[in-house]
């Protein structure tokens, strides 16, 4: 495969302060790019770090057909880069993108692109406890035209950021009993950037009550419960784990589906089904409510600590040894190579 290559000549990560990383701000010294034009992906180009330029009418900013995807990179003790499980991130993009009537990216591309960006950008990707790369691909309808039409063109990149450990403070979270992310026949299942959009508004009304997240709710009774945040959301009850089946509302998340593997094989049970309010509710009020916890990327597990369903408050216990601790260690130890790989989702970076 043809990849151009134009190299910085001077790193910046010097002037990179590791230690005090706020999440997503700083960016490596190359970013990996892709043209769709005329019906094809052009030969794909590694280039510095910089600004790109757009028209004004480009159809991004007038209608919104923007995918992308979040994965990590880690670094062993070894310095060996490794990815968990990329082949997931690469066929949803593609998933993202038909839904929103955008081309795929071939797979040999992102890969090649992928590999070589990680292999140039290497330093970027610190050792240590908590430290990863966090690499966000996305593709943005470029045609500069402002016909409501599907976009003829498309830019593909790869842009990558240095992260510390995600923590994002006690989080409690409101059940959504009005506002909704994703409807049936909608676009839930895809990660499009609108999907975000639509949930900053009703999470500022959450977070001015002061709670952090909206956990969202299917969008035609408010009586499932379906996602945290810009997470999936799993519940322990007693000593089972309950979390939602994906669907056209639910992003398949890779750290869900992980978990559930990870939980099944450390012989926790656990149950994919709808999970409603009021079973919730009722085990919340028997005590039988011992965690909450969202999954994705970012965090791997963010435990969450209480919440709120119309006028009522719970409160969580403070459990030792809880399944978001176990689960957490048992994946990211498998991420940054601390733990046999018995399920294959390591990916070398070589
Ligand atoms: C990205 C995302 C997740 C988590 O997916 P991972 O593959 O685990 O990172 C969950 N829900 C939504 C809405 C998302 O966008």
């Amino acid at each position: 495969m043809a990849l151009k290559i134009e190299k910085i000549t001077k790193s910046k990560i010097d002037t990179v302060d590791f230690n005090n990383l706020k999440f997503g701000q700083v960016f490596t010294d190359h970013m990996f790019e892709c043209d769709f034009i005329n019906g094809e992906w052009q030969t794909p180009k590694i280039r510095p770090y910089q600004p790109i330029l757009f028209e004004p009418s480009s159809k991004v900013f007038h209608y919104g057909q923007a995918v992308f995807e979040g994965m990590k990179a880690y670094k062993d003790d070894d310095d060996q880069i490794w990815l968990f499980r990329p082949d997931q991130n690469q066929k949803r993009i593609n998933i993202s993108a038909e839904r929103l009537d955008m081309p795929a990216f071939p797979k040999e591309y992102f890969f090649e692109g992928l590999t070589t960006l990680l292999k140039m950008d290497s330093e970027w990707v610190q050792k240590g406890e908590g430290n990863s790369l966090y690499i966000r691909p996305f593709i943005i309808g470029t045609e500069n035209c402002v016909s409501a039409s599907t976009s003829t063109d498309y830019k593909f990149m790869i842009i990558c950021s240095p992260v510390q450990s995600y923590y994002a403070g006690e989080v409690r979270v409101v059940f959504a009993d009005k506002f909704s992310r994703a409807a049936d026949g909608g676009v839930g299942f895809a990660k499009a950037a609108g999907n975000y959009a639509a949930s900053f508004y009703p999470a500022k009304l959450a977070r001015e009550k002061g709670f952090q997240q909206v956990v969202w709710t299917d969008a035609s009774t408010h009586e499932y419960l379906e996602e945290a945040g810009t997470m999936n959301v799993f519940f322990r009850v007693n000593d089972t784990l309950l979390t939602a089946p994906t669907s056209d509302r639910i992003l398949d998340g890779v750290t869900r589906k992980s978990i559930i593997q990870l939980a099944e094989s450390l012989g926790i049970k656990v149950d994919v089904r709808r999970v409603s309010v009021t079973e919730i509710l009722a085990a919340a009020r028997k005590g039988e409510l011992l965690e909450m916890f969202g999954a994705g990327t970012a965090a791997v597990i963010s435990p969450i600590l209480g919440f709120s369903h119309k006028e009522e408050t719970f409160e969580l216990p403070k459990l030792e040894n809880s399944y978001a601790s176990v689960i957490k260690k048992g994946i990211t130890d498998i991420q940054t190579n601390k733990a046999e790989d018995k399920f294959g989702w390591r990916f070398k970076v070589e």
